[in-house]
């Protein structure tokens, strides 16, 4: 056997204690550009460096391309337009309320196409807490550190020609106000891609640490030297600075949803007098102080920047909307009613994304977040009639499933209960059996009424067995939550929908496939068809979305064997496309096909809990060899690092998740399925100050298999672990293998039931 050097690399020990310069902390394991080597038609994460703190109100990132193209920081383009203020969660459902600052020198340009600067990685720095760029153009450099909705800018500039910044506030509807006397710009930018009311508005002030030398506002037309205010459908403004004696200029900016006042409140609370090194140690304090819950020592030093990476990506979104009075209360802009309302908001998430692992690692380590996040939940129903499934802010018309019965059954099952439980039960039952409103297919039901009688939803529908599947599950969420409230009769009803799945499964094929309203099968079928009845996958994908009944769907597929074959034949049918009703490949194709794992597609969300199901069927060295193969071979800390969109959290919270051994395959349950855990040792600090540890021992890349396991010091044979017992502190030790152990934890007894059986004792 090929000897591997297995590099124990220990890094940053312990949270404030751990002595800086001996040892990294984890903020600068982590790399913003990992993803951004993208483009539309083929993806490595869609992301774009985002330079923020966990759950940001605001997020602030380099931009390549035009600010209408929401593919806006490309690795591979060589030109920067601005820094802007950014609240993007995909590219495929755009930014809103964004405006950018850019410095020039020696002339003033401040059309983006005009002020764009060449720029080169090698003169870029990026790191969660803290950005810098070299502006080779304008021979300037800018930097850049967060707060929640502030942040602090430098400007050095490197010779004494006329030094500027350039601020645009967009298209859409902006205005700026130049005050000199303060050294400041305060303004309004209006942009934004759906989902907001009339009234929107993002108001931003920002001051500057010296006198103005000159000022204007310009409009993509022309420059108006010595304007102090401008409003119009695209507006902007410029400073003119001295530099000689100082070339460097300092600037602080925060923005608010609610006012200007507010945006004066949020500047002076997170910024005040704090200096630009001050802002950066707070950031990054911030962002250690979080990444330290999880604590990974072995692996390569790349596993540990990918680990690491993951837990920022895990933790940018959802977005913070909410901001703090001048009691000290959140009260936020409400993008669903257009009033301003006390309490929490999040947003800018998809939880057709989120629902599988995002949400369920926020339960797990922040769950003072989560009890916030249901809160929103419950409040976007009072405000608009329905639970939200995709916000950026307001509901978006984009993906499928009602997944906040998802997060809320997880929250609660996970003993986060500091929300409206009646009024969440109040939304279930109401949106289950409500038809989707015309401007937006994503709340509610497409399909409901004939989903309620027949139990699927006919192919008339768009997508409709991949809804099909997931209203199941959501109905089976539905149902833990209403058993948790006593109400017996709700949860009957939706623990009988829960089995709905069983209507689209097809025996004569062996598949989930579409049906019509009279119950004919869709003709012709082909596994490898894309879209029709499914969403963004085929029939290879789709067939496994029965989170909540594993063990029925393996007697729906003919036995362990039988599901286990089935499971091969996934990754062993090779990567053929029928591009189906798309007409044309569409990336999710192009990326199962690069990844080449044959209809294994983990570059979209459908399947990424496929690889452990074979703990289900009792062939878990399987799931062990798989999971650790997609770690290892697609994930990478780098700008081309991911396998497909990485999804607001989802993509890295399947990392992390799998990284430490276990992976939540059915939130709304409290099991978490083993894999392979990729380190040799990771803590998992728990909110109450208990340690969970993960040690795997004689651990390394060729090393995937368990051979065994104790829990605590007993011997631990089964192939879950609960929430209970991760929460309760402890150890857990798995000796790792370099050939399957056919024989551990593959008994019945050893594998989870049924959930939704453990709901519906009675015999089908
Ligand atoms: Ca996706």
């Amino acid at each position: 056997m090929k000897k591997i050097c297995w590099l124990a690399l220990v890094l940053w020990v312990g949270g404030n204690g751990g002595s800086r310069g001996a040892t990294r902390p984890p903020v600068y394991l982590a790399n913003p550009l990992q993803g951004t080597d993208s483009v539309g038609s083929y993806s490595h994460g869609n992301t774009y460096p985002a330079i923020a703190l966990p759950f940001p109100m605001n997020v602030w990132a380099p931009y390549t391309q035009p600010q209408r193209d929401s593919f806006f920081y490309q690795y591979r383009q060589t030109r920067i337009r601005g820094i802007r203020q950014t609240h993007q969660p995909s590219p495929w459902i755009g930014d809103y309320a964004n405006f950018a600052l850019m410095p020039v020198s020696g002339r003033l340009v401040v059309r983006e196409d005009e002020r764009a600067s060449d720029f080169r990685h090698e003169s870029e720095e990026a790191q969660p807490s803290y950005y810098r760029v070299r502006l080779d153009t304008w021979q300037a450099t800018v930097e850049v550190t967060p707060t929640e909705r502030a942040a602090r800018f430098r400007f050095t500039y490197e010779n004494d020609a006329a030094a500027y910044v350039v601020l645009d506030a967009f298209a859409q509807g902006s205005r700026v106000t130049i005050l000199p006397e303060a050294s400041k710009i305060i303004g309004v930018c209006r942009n934004n891609n759906g989902g907001v009311p009339g009234n929107f508005s993002n108001y931003f002030v920002m001051e500057f640490d010296r006198p103005f030398a000159a000022f204007g506002t310009w409009t993509p037309g022309g420059v108006h030297e010595g304007q102090s205010q401008l409003a119009g459908e695209h507006v902007g403004a410029f400073v003119r600075f001295e530099t000689q004696g100082n070339r460097v200029v300092g600037c602080k900016v925060a923005s608010s949803y609610l006012s200007p006042e507010q945006a004066e409140r949020n500047l002076a609370r997170e910024i005040g007098d704090a200096d630009f090194d001050t802002v950066r140690r707070r950031a990054e304090d911030a962002w250690n102080g979080l990444m330290g819950r999880l604590q990974v020592t072995g692996g390569t030093e790349e596993a540990q920047r990918t680990f690491y990476s993951a837990v920022y990506r895990s933790f940018l979104f959802p977005h913070r909307l909410h901001e703090w009075d001048a009691q000290e209360r959140p009260v936020y802009f409400s993008p669903y009613d257009g009033q301003v309302h006390a309490g929490f908001m999040y947003t800018d998430t998809g939880f057709w994304d989120t629902f599988r692992a995002a949400h369920p690692l926020y339960n797990l380590l922040v769950p003072e977040v989560s009890g916030e996040i249901m809160q929103g939940l419950v409040a976007a129903y009072e405000q608009s009639g329905f639970l939200p499934s995709w916000s950026s802010p307001g509901h978006r018309d984009c993906m499928i499933g009602n997944h906040a019965f998802s997060l809320l059954a997880d929250a609660w099952v996970k003993g986060i209960t500091n929300f409206d439980a009646r009024t969440a039960l109040d939304a279930m039952v109401h949106d289950a059996n409500t038809q989707a409103p015309s401007r937006c297919h994503s709340i509610g039901r497409d399909g409901a009424e004939f989903y309620q009688q027949h139990g699927y939803v006919p192919t008339r529908q768009r997508e409709a067995t991949a809804k099909t599947l997931e209203f199941a599950y959501d109905d089976f969420c539905a149902a833990v939550f209403a058993l948790a409230q006593g109400r017996a009769n709700d949860a009957a009803g939706f623990r009988h929908n829960a089995m709905n799945y069983t209507n689209v499964f097809d025996p004569q094929v062996g598949f989930m496939r579409g049906r019509d309203e009279a119950g004919n099968w869709r003709e012709p079928f082909d596994p490898t068809e894309w879209g029709g009845p499914f969403t963004e996958g085929n029939a290879w994908h789709w067939t496994w979305s029965v989170f909540h009944d594993v063990p029925g769907l393996i007697r729906l597929l003919g036995g362990d064997a039988a599901f286990a074959d089935k499971l091969d034949g996934v990754f062993y049918t090779p990567p053929v496309v029928n591009v189906g009703s798309y007409g044309t490949m569409i990336h999710e194709m192009t990326e199962m096909v690069a990844a080449n794992m044959g209809q294994y597609a983990h570059g979209n969300q459908p399947i990424q809990h496929l690889p452990y199901l074979y703990n289900y069927a009792g062939q878990p060295w399987k799931t062990q060899a798989r999971v650790r193969e997609v770690m290892t071979r697609l994930y990478h800390p780098t700008p081309d690092g991911f396998c497909g969109d990485e999804d607001t959290g989802q993509m890295s919270a399947w990392y992390v998740f799998s990284a430490l051994g276990f992976y939540p395959v059915c939130p709304g349950t409290t099991e978490y399925l083993i894999g392979s855990p990729l380190f040799d040792r990771a803590t998992i600090r728990l909110p109450d100050g208990r340690q969970f540890v993960v040690t795997a021992n004689r651990n390394g890349p060729l090393r995937p298999y368990i051979e065994s396991a104790t829990l605590n010091g007993a011997a631990f044979e089964k192939i879950y672990l609960t929430h209970k017992q991760i929460t309760a502190g402890g150890e857990l030790v798995f000796n790792m293998t370099s050939a399957p152990n056919y024989k551990w934890a593959v008994e019945p007894g050893q594998r989870p039931g049924s959930a939704l059986e453990a709901l519906h004792p009675a015999p089908r």
